[in-house]
């Protein structure tokens, strides 16, 4: 076995449903006590994490940041866009992309400066430049996927039978093949991440990213996704482990009110308002970190939620839509929080009965994590499969009725911005609130299997014990060759060109 502790290096997708997960990922894997972990960043992302990592240190926890400049104003991004939730046109998704790639360089410089090579890379899947930089110092590397299990391979299989070529228009249903369940689906809903042109060379690194990994780790659990999991890692002939839901990492008052951004509202107002109300009786709305919604469909929305009669809490961060009126029509029964909220303290709390959410998979773990039921607005990427799985195969959701993704919304001018109008909002809430007991009865057993798999020997568990020792014995086996390279009898014109003794 490698000489303990293990340095795992771990490089998000600079996006706040990217990060988060992956701080948590940081503390876990450090909670283990035989490994340091540090957590590749960039100003921004490192100052919005600053809280957790101080929470981690204080908690003895070996965890740190490098900070890397980002590239992104050297061509043409505006200072300080460092996080998908920070762009604000169409042509700079592109740049981004392009920027975040640039990161190779400074993240080969800071790896070659440290005094000892690091163990392993944990590159997240949308962020593929730290493949080529693992390869060239010989650093075993393993690929983070964010979405569910579920969406990631129903994308690999739609892609590698060819089905989103031979479909006549996007809206045509079709069914995802060699699936563990019937999954009808069509283009307009399924495609994968990054199909916008122009991306073309990022999606082929992705994919080539995964491919070369030594592994791959999900955040979700046996009890949710299994058979996807068992599916992925069949279909990719690699070691899948499933370690999540990562979020059940923070329990407590103090860590989870820091998550991500600062909130917008001190967490304990909102607590001490969540706690005048009756058990299971308040509605979340959230559309995440990266979605705004169009005016026309915010009054909608807030037109649906006053018609309810229901109590909310309403995380409006596309405020301008609302009128001016609406707070004080609606006070005493709704509380809108404008700007970052803190999710897991509202998500775990017991008033909490329903979710109005677009469906990212970490609001749905989440949620499901604390036993609360989804009403699913999806609005684009892996949005719509993560509706399909909640509802169709976890049972644990209502569908709020979008039929066709936001960014057809956005890129057609004749089509009309409202996707959900009052009348359904009303309709969703009341059967998910009022009706929904069986799916309430769902959520809630999912969410004692998902802290059953973060628990000690839970499945979830297992996995993270199983990628440290496949780590150790990857970084042994190299040993191993390096000894026997540099034995005396081989000569010393066989010496491994990436030196890994450090
Ligand atoms: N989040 C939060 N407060 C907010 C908005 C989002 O804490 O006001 C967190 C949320 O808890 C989740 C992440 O940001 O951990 C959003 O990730 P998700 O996958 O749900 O959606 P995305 O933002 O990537 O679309």
């Amino acid at each position: 076995m490698a000489t303990l502790p293990l340095h795992f290096v771990l490089v998000p997708l600079l996006a706040q449903g990217h990060v988060i997960p992956m701080m948590d990922m940081a503390r876990l894997i450090a909670g283990r006590g035989s490994a340091r972990v540090t957590v590749v960043l960039t100003p921004v992302h490192a100052t919005r994490s600053r809280a957790v990592l101080d929470h981690a240190k204080r908690a003895g926890l070996a965890v740190d940041f490098a900070v890397l400049q980002f590239p992104g104003p050297a061509l043409g991004l505006p200072e300080g866009c460092e996080s998908h939730d920070m762009i604000r046109e169409y042509s700079h998704f592109k740049l981004f992309c392009d920027a975040m790639s640039l990161l190779a360089e400074p993240l080969e410089a800071y790896l070659r400066a440290l005094p000892r090579r690091p163990d392993c890379i944990v590159a997240d899947s949308c962020s593929p430049y730290p493949a080529d930089v693992a390869r060239r110092l010989g650093i075993p590397r393993l690929v983070f996927h964010g979405p569910s299990a579920f969406f990631v391979l129903a994308v690999h299989n739609l892609a590698k039978n060819g089905v989103y070529d031979s479909v006549a228009d996007d809206f045509e249903p079709f069914e995802v093949p060699d699936f563990p369940v019937h999954a009808v689906v069509n283009r307009a809903t399924s495609l994968g991440f990054f199909q916008t042109p122009g991306l073309e060379r990022h999606r082929r690194d992705i994919l080539d990213a995964e491919a070369t990994a030594d592994g791959l780790v999900l955040n979700t659990c046996a009890a949710f996704e299994g058979s996807f999991v068992e599916r992925y890692g069949e279909a990719l002939g690699k070691k899948v482990w499933a370690i999540g839901p990562l979020c059940l990492l923070d329990s407590d008052a103090e860590t989870t009110a820091v998550r991500g951004n600062p909130a917008a509202v001190d967490a304990s107002l909102v607590v001490s308002w969540l706690d005048a109300r009756p058990a299971q009786s308040v509605l979340y709305v959230s559309f995440g970190s990266v979605v705004h919604l169009f005016p026309p469909q915010v009054a909608e929305l807030a037109a649906g939620l006053e018609a309810s009669n229901r109590p909310f809490v309403w995380v409006a961060k596309e405020a301008d839509g609302l009128d001016s009126g609406f707070d004080a029509r609606v006070e005493g029964r709704g509380l809108v929080i404008r700007g970052w909220a803190p999710q897991m303290t509202i998500l775990s709390h017991p008033s909490v009965g329903g979710f109005l959410t677009h469906c990212g998979w970490n609001s749905a773990l989440e949620s499901l994590s604390h036993g609360v039921p989804l009403l699913t607005w999806p609005m684009f990427a892996d949005q719509f499969l993560t509706e399909m799985l909640v509802v169709d195969v976890l049972g644990a959701g209502v569908r709020s009725g979008v039929k066709v993704p936001f960014t057809y919304v956005v890129r057609n001018p004749e089509m009309s911005k409202v996707q959900v109008g009052r009348e359904e909002v009303e309709r969703g809430v009341a059967a998910l609130m009022d009706e929904g007991m069986a799916i309430r009865a769902r959520a809630k057993e999912l969410a004692v299997k998902a802290k059953e798999a973060m628990a000690e020997d839970g499945s979830s568990d297992s996995d993270l014990t199983s990628v440290v020792r496949y780590v150790a014995e990857l970084v042994q086996r190299d040993k191993d060759v390096v000894e026997v390279l540099e034995a005396p009898d081989l000569g010393s014109g066989n010496k491994k060109t990436a030196d890994r003794s450090g």
